[in-house]
């Protein structure tokens, strides 16, 4: 397991003097960090455990790595340790906004708080929900999940809020990329008034912010993110290629690179079954793991790669945020992040515990502005290298792209080379060489705070969402947090309606249409109807706003 002490990160332990038991933590807790073999707090630790115990407001600006999570689970097993849970009233919520990350923090209360009889319930998506009311009505002291589920369980009465004395929002800029905020909000609004509520996040933008302020009651504010001088470095380089040499690209740069083990990003869950196979075919050692995959398969999966039982993980932004896994040797690009941000996030999974990292993105040209959008953040080009055999092109400031990965930009389809066919190569004039090390940039991914994000607005849309479990699926159109009083399944059918009539605007023929598909004249259908027009049918128009369904998650 990564430990900041291993790697002297200014935001690893606090290595000067301070120990846990300066902060205020009891002899139980002190032996089970000893254990964990934690001699210091990090910075984020020493900074928050003490102001939780008093029982104040947090609001922390730190990222995954940081020791954060410890931060809040430390001091709440012993908030805790005094007082019992009564059946279906938990006394504390954790809410994450990924399955994963809401089992690493339930692990985390399992390692700290072996030496207290505290009672735990992880209330997830994608697992057995009798088991976990089976938990619930046992009571418990700490309950984590994620939001969807949660608000399931609590329509179904099968849980109470009101007892909820310590609320944590753990990775809130997250929750607002995916569209979690509005159940969120609606969470918050069943818990007590008078609560400890701790808050988390990465990026602190104009829109977490407003949430920290209706969430928090003079909170202690705790940032670790800037000004952090780390030496965790990441040596990033990029390809340009061709749509169709992306493959071919990857390939060549897991052989030729010391892979010991890797991530392999792509933007949509649907990219990352296809690429997955296709490595596979290629003979190399590689599972997957996306939202739509079971959480039993997305758990084996994670445990197989955590133990090197496999060396490439091909993955999603959402399945594969805040995985704490040291000791990662490589992060693949295989398609350039459409939200900045995420690039750092991306390449934060490598260059751990004082390893060198390595982080190769493969572009098209198409990807330019998002290229620039990443290269003003981290305040670095990224050094372009050539792959053998590969022609190098140049980024094209002018391309228009859509999210997602392959053939994701529906408006410039058209443009596109077809499959095989090639476009006219732009070569890239003086393309460095294939070497990297003494061109390539080193990246202190702690240091580079990311900017703060847009408003959700000025965003592009989402690359990913989490996978669907049927709770999950109650939660569409949740971006949209205008109060009102239509219901969930009403704005999704309006959204459906809307897509299909984008689909079919796209064809020309939108003013004609109705919502339900049908085309009415009365009983005087001009002639042009009469003639063999290529109008979609419902069923293509259907298979029309399904396709760009799935593209949004
Ligand atoms: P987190 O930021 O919570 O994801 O934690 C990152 C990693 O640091 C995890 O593997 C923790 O187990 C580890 N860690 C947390 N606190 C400490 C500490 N005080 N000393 C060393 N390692 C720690």
């Amino acid at each position: 397991m990564t430990s900041p002490s291993e790697h002297g990160r200014s935001d690893g332990p606090d290595t000067t003097s301070t120990t846990f038991e300066d902060l205020g933590l009891g002899p139980e807790l002190l032996r089970a960090l000893e254990e964990s073999g934690y001699r210091h707090p990090t910075p984020i630790q020493s900074q928050a455990i003490p102001v939780v115990l008093m029982g104040r407001d947090v609001l922390g600006c730190a990222q995954t790595g940081t020791g954060k999570t410890a931060s809040f689970t430390l001091p709440m097993i012993e908030i805790l340790a005094a007082g019992r849970a009564k059946a279906r009233m938990p006394r504390s919520l954790i809410l994450a906004p990924t399955r994963e990350l809401a089992a690493q923090v339930a692990d985390n209360f399992d390692k700290y708080g072996k030496y207290h009889p505290l009672k735990k319930a992880l209330i997830i998506g994608g697992e057995s929900m009798s088991d976990q009311v089976a938990l619930l009505d046992r009571g418990v002291d700490v309950l984590i999940a994620t939001p969807g589920r949660l608000l399931d369980m609590f329509e179904r009465g099968r849980i109470l809020l009101n007892d909820v004395k310590v609320l944590v929002i753990d990775e809130a800029d997250r929750m607002l990329d995916m569209g979690f905020i509005p159940d969120v909000e609606r969470i918050v609004g069943l818990l007590p008034k008078i609560r400890q509520t701790l808050f988390f996040s990465a990026t602190m933008g104009p829109e977490i912010r407003r949430l920290a302020d209706a969430f928090l009651m003079n909170p202690k504010e705790i940032s670790v993110s800037q000004g952090g001088s780390t030496a965790a470095t990441v040596v990033q380089a990029m390809a340009v290629v061709e749509e169709i040499d992306k493959r071919e690209t990857l390939r060549h740069l897991i052989r030729i690179e010391e892979v010991k083990n890797a991530f392999i990003f792509c933007n949509r869950k649907r990219d990352v079954d296809v690429l997955y196979r296709s490595l596979k075919k290629h003979g190399f050692d590689v599972v997957q793991l996306h939202g739509d995959m079971v959480q039993s398969a997305r758990g084996e999966t994670l445990e197989k790669f955590k133990k090197g039982e496999v060396r490439l993980m091909v993955c999603s932004d959402v399945a594969a945020r805040g995985i704490d896994i040291s000791a990662v040797s490589h992060v693949f690009n295989f398609d350039v992040p459409i939200h900045a941000e995420d690039y750092i996030h991306r390449i934060g999974r490598t260059g751990r515990a004082g390893m060198a990292g390595h982080a190769f993105t493969i572009a098209t040209p198409d990807d330019g502005k998002f290229v620039v959008a990443i290269e003003k953040l981290i305040g670095n080009a990224i050094p372009r290298i050539e792959v053998e055999g590969v022609p190098a092109l140049e980024l094209d400031m002018t391309a228009r792209k859509g999210r997602g990965g392959r053939g994701a930009d529906k408006g410039g389809r058209g443009e596109r080379p077809a499959r095989g066919e090639k476009r006219e190569r732009k070569p890239r004039e003086n393309a460095p060489q294939e070497t990297l090390p003494e061109e390539a940039v080193a990246v202190d991914t702690a240091a580079e705070a990311p900017a703060p994000r847009p408003e959700r607005s000025e965003r592009p849309a989402r690359a990913e969402r989490p996978s669907r479990s049927r709770a999950d699926n109650r939660q569409d159109n949740r971006a949209d947090s205008r109060p009102d009083n239509r219901s969930r399944e009403g704005r999704g059918r309006e959204e459906r309606g809307g897509r299909r009539r984008g689909r079919i605007d796209e064809l020309g023929i939108g003013e004609m249409l109705h919502p339900d598909g049908v085309i009415g004249f009365g009983d005087h259908p001009p002639d042009f109807i009469l003639a063999a027009v290529p109008l979609p049918t419902r069923s293509a128009a259907r298979a029309g706003a399904d396709e760009a369904a799935e593209s949004e998650d």
